[in-house]
């Protein structure tokens, strides 16, 4: 398993509804492979929070070597995209932000990184793709890549400025508005383009 990069704000209206401004280049962080929640399982809360939140987003797998790669050139370096949750634990990371700390812990715990059924990027239009959540049936999160502010192949060039990028790595592309907490027996569900991604039951 390769890395996961995470891209925040990467929709105008949540990095609104968080109180923060609109980013001039992609916000980047990371979480290790341990976050990874692994396939068939549950994702049990973690103690330490009071306010563990889903983050549904448009996720791409890596499919070839490459750094600096110019924007142009990125779609031939994925091949397949799906849908994750970027789980946070929002009340460790406002009070990381406020001491001016890292906030890994606050997003790459254990279980923190749901991916979803992988599909074959020729099944959609990239620029107009709708993806969804559902929270026990009731639509909470519904995004389009054409609301995003750094489209996919932006993304990947930027990235590959820092970080070469490997087979088998994880991008996830930022969450649109509706991000929300999750208590147990809750269960999410992602769709794209009205097709089964995950679901996932919160123990
Ligand atoms: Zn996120």
């Amino acid at each position: 398993m390769g890395k996961i990069i995470c891209i925040g704000r990467n929709y105008a209206d949540h990095a609104k509804e968080l109180g923060n401004e609109t980013p001039k280049e992609p916000v980047i962080f990371m979480k290790p492979d341990s976050a990874i929640l692994q396939k068939g399982m549950p994702f049990f809360i973690p103690s330490f929070s009071q306010n563990i939140q889903y983050e549904c987003e448009l996720i791409v797998r890596i499919n070839r070597l490459g750094k600096r790669i110019e924007p142009q050139f990125a779609h031939k370096y994925y091949k397949e995209i799906g849908l994750g949750i970027d789980f946070t634990a929002r009340d460790v990371q406002t009070r990381l932000k406020e001491q001016r700390l890292p906030w890994e812990i606050a997003k790459g715990f254990d279980g923190s990184a749901v991916i979803g059924k992988w599909f074959n990027k020729k099944e959609f239009n990239l620029n107009d793709l709708a993806f969804t959540l559902h929270k026990n049936e009731t639509l909470v999160q519904q995004g389009n890549t054409k609301d995003m502010i750094f489209n996919l192949d932006h993304l990947i060039s930027h990235i590959s400025q820092y970080f070469t990028l490997k087979i088998g790595d994880i991008i996830y592309t930022g969450t649109p508005a509706g991000v929300g907490k999750v208590e147990v027996n809750d269960v999410l569900t992602g769709h794209i383009n009205n097709q089964l991604a995950f679901e996932i039951k919160c123990k």
